[in-house]
């Protein structure tokens, strides 16, 4: 059995609260951490570092767990850079774009989609990026939806069937009969490849009645369900998912004071949080000049918040993490240690993972260690490449 030690950390993040510094982050100073078969077998103070067959000196720079980035749109065709940039021009974002990337996807060969899965998954793992959701949503038949999520499943465990991404045209003027589509040939052809189902409710896309409906069939198959709420405008999203256990609803950027308290009653039966989980995605707001959710509202009514990069061609063309890290911060009130803890544990949380997110022995060694002395540059530096190395399941990914 190969060992690996990862030493002379300065700084680790461990999201294990009563680490003694107060902070939900766990920190812990001049650290080590020995990886054995991909999981961490210990965690301990650099100078009780026990011997190992290979050893990473991160000399002194601080490290995180790996991002746990829960909210993605990958299984895709084209880009939209005009349609952003008519947007930074003025022109107001509707989700009506959405249908230009389903024409490009349906048109697209199997193998152009998977190597732009495969791009973009390489792309967030340089970025710290080491558990990531893939919604599938730009194909909208039973094949290719089916398709979508097969793809998305070769490169990760949490995929997401999103055939309630919009009503495609040739539904316009019937809508309830693609509900009904979703719902059974499509959800069966679907399920097989997902762990999640999500709606995207919102004027436009689906009514209360409609993701109810698709939700409960989708729970009744076996998935989880997620949910794109509250981002366009106020909504029965946010409280339809916490009705439903949602382990996720996305956006809530537009929430009233009902929304904000039938989240934060979600309280998990152990005290550690919300039941379900509120994933803000500044990517989004960014990206269609929009304002940002009010991150400090949700948490000082005790809800669980997680950040994402939404990342998809159309409204959040980012894959970017510690990006995501600094809009939190400078824009939406977090703490860098709030925004730091939210894009892995709370990413975590709002996947129902217990494995990711957090170090700990038994924890799947996914680490990342950054070029800088503290968590605190991933707000503090936005822009500046300070991911030095990564190890996905105790495998080093790359050195930058
Ligand atoms: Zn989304």
């Amino acid at each position: 059995m190969s060992s690996l030690l990862v030493d002379n950390i300065g700084e680790l993040v461990t999201n294990v609260a009563g680490t003694g510094d107060g902070s939900p982050l766990g920190l812990r100073r001049d650290a080590a951490l020995l990886v054995e078969e991909g999981r961490i077998a210990w965690i301990g103070p650099a100078r009780y570092a026990p011997a190992a067959d290979r050893r990473i000196d991160a000399e002194g720079a601080a490290a995180l767990p790996g991002f746990v980035d829960s909210h993605a749109h990958l299984v895709f065709a084209g880009d939209r850079a005009a349609e952003f940039a008519a947007r930074m021009a003025g022109q107001p974002y509707t989700g009506g774009g959405i249908r230009t990337t389903v024409g490009a996807t349906r048109a697209a060969s199997d193998d152009t989609l998977r190597a732009t899965v495969r791009r973009l998954v390489g792309e967030t793992m340089r970025q710290g990026t080491t558990t990531i959701e893939i919604k599938s949503g730009y194909g909208l038949t039973v094949a290719d939806e089916a398709r979508s999520l097969r793809i998305a499943a070769e490169v990760s465990d949490e995929t997401t069937f999103l055939g309630a991404h919009v009503v495609p045209a040739e539904y316009a003027d019937r809508p309830d009969d693609y509900v009904g589509l979703v719902c059974g040939p499509m959800l069966a052809a679907a399920a097989p490849y997902a762990r999640w189902v999500d709606v995207f409710c919102e004027r436009g896309a689906f009514d209360a009645d409609h993701a109810r409906a698709i939700l409960t069939v989708g729970q009744a198959a076996g998935l989880g369900v997620r949910l794109h709420a509250n981002q366009l405008g106020p909504g029965p999203g946010v409280r339809l998912g916490v009705e439903l256990g949602a382990a996720s609803v996305d956006h809530c950027t537009h929430l009233d004071d009902a929304d904000v308290a039938a989240l934060a009653g979600s309280t998990a039966a152990d005290g550690s949080g919300t039941t379900t989980v509120a994933t803000l995605l500044p990517g989004a707001e960014f990206s269609t000049r929009s304002p940002y959710p009010d991150a400090r509202r949700l948490l000082d009514a005790g809800v669980t918040v997680a950040l994402a990069t939404d990342c998809n061609p159309g409204s959040s063309y980012t894959s970017s993490m510690p990006f995501c890290v600094a809009l939190a911060v400078r824009e939406m009130r977090m703490t860098p240690a709030e925004a730091v803890w939210a894009a892995t544990a709370g990413g975590a949380r709002a996947l129902r993972r217990t494995d990711v997110g957090v170090l700990r022995p038994g924890a799947r060694a996914d680490l990342t260690i950054l070029d800088a002395p503290s968590h605190l540059h991933l707000a503090y530096r936005p822009g500046v490449p300070l991911i030095r190395q990564v190890l996905h399941n105790g495998v080093p990914q790359c050195r930058s």
